[in-house]
């Protein structure tokens, strides 16, 4: 069975078994990792292995910091503008879909937002070229969505602006190489490319983070989560995270699983283009490489699509409940043999359809 889910998504076979056999009694501590101070030394271990992976997956310098936090993507779209939208300042967003729509609603609860750009009229079908974006040279960071999940579009560049990007990452972090010179902040919640649900990446540069208002509620600040480890973490999904990212490493890093990924969606868009049974709901200059979205001509028959893929061990292809139609997510952890299976069904499925 091959499992195409959006997220929480499959993770690898090889980081499943680790836990399992190390799960009763981790490291010699005598007790699981659910089991033990998140003060202790063997926790210390885990928790700055992945920090350090994380940092050498991506290239991040040490001004930038990295941090396990909880509440989910959803949680970035309210902290965000609360450390860093000043009341007599204003924020630039760029809407790409169904998250960086939720996300602008969120910063609305802050303070005066803009939207410098959207494809929200083209059922956001693209990703509107950086040179006609609307900006605001005072804004105080422009956010973005560089893979919009639901909506199949992904950025094809990183934005480098007058001002720090911050961008929802969460369904293509560490799926690319990153250019990271524009960004100010990107975050991600695990659970498509990274590890379990349960804690959510945030990146953060050290010259942005200067910038937060103050004072914010504890908790919410991300100055105290980067000065120390100032509460319980999550630490089961970290010790998970931790095992991900030795996997990438090992696996060659970014740059190896961006050639596998590429490879991967380009078999699928490529199935897509050949047929005149199918069709992708995203312009070629804007898909993703992630999510790759399309529809049957005949959308009565994409029911029938989706059961019959189940039946053959090809698992949650159906669409955001929104959209509707079929999504295939291609996160790093699925093989490329999942490709290679649900090509040859949906040629198997024209020709007996069609
Ligand atoms: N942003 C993007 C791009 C997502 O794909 C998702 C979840 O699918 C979210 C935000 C919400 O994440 P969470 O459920 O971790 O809050």
């Amino acid at each position: 069975q091959f499992n195409f889910s959006a997220g929480p998504a499959v993770l690898p076979e090889e980081v499943l078994l680790e836990a399992k056999n190390e799960l009763p009694v981790y490291d010699h501590v005598g007790a699981s990792v659910m089991e033990i101070s998140h003060r202790s030394a063997a926790y210390d271990k885990i928790e700055e292995s992945a920090r350090e992976h994380m940092k050498k997956l991506l290239g991040l310098s040490d001004d930038w910091h990295v941090l396990f936090l909880q509440g989910g993507a959803s949680m970035q779209f309210y902290q965000v503008p609360l450390n860093f939208l000043p009341e007599d300042g204003s924020a630039d967003y760029v809407i790409t879909g169904r998250w960086g729509t939720k996300a602008i609603k969120e910063a609305r609860r802050v303070g005066d937002v803009r939207v410098a750009a959207s494809s929200e009229d083209d059922d956001f079908s693209h990703v509107p070229p950086v040179e006609e974006w609307d900006l605001n040279p005072d804004a105080s960071y422009v956010h973005i969505t560089t893979n919009e999940t639901v909506n199949g579009n992904q950025f094809q560049k990183d934005p480098n602006l007058d001002v720090p990007v911050v961008t929802d990452a969460s369904s293509e972090l560490l799926s690319r190489p990153m250019d990271l010179d524009g960004y100010g902040m990107i975050y991600a919640g695990a659970q498509k490319n990274v590890g379990p649900a349960g804690v959510t990446i945030v990146l953060i540069h050290d010259d942005f983070l200067q910038q937060r208002k103050q004072p914010l509620p504890t908790m919410l600040d991300y100055g105290t989560h980067a000065a120390k480890r100032f509460n319980t973490p999550p630490v089961f999904p970290i010790y998970m995270v931790e095992k991900v990212l030795r996997w990438l490493d090992d696996l060659g890093g970014v740059d190896a699983i961006h050639a596998i990924n590429q490879r991967k969606s380009q078999k699928l868009y490529n199935a897509i283009d050949g047929s005149d049974f199918y069709r992708g709901t995203v312009d070629e200059d804007s898909r993703s490489m992630m999510n790759v979205t399309f529809r049957l001509v005949e959308e009565d028959l994409e029911p029938v699509f989706i059961k019959k893929a189940k039946e053959n061990g090809l698992l949650s292809l159906g669409g955001h409940r929104t959209v509707g139609g079929m999504r295939a997510s291609l996160y790093n952890a699925l093989p490329e043999e999942a490709v290679d299976t649900l090509v040859a069904f949906m040629k198997e499925f024209e020709r007996t359809h069609g």
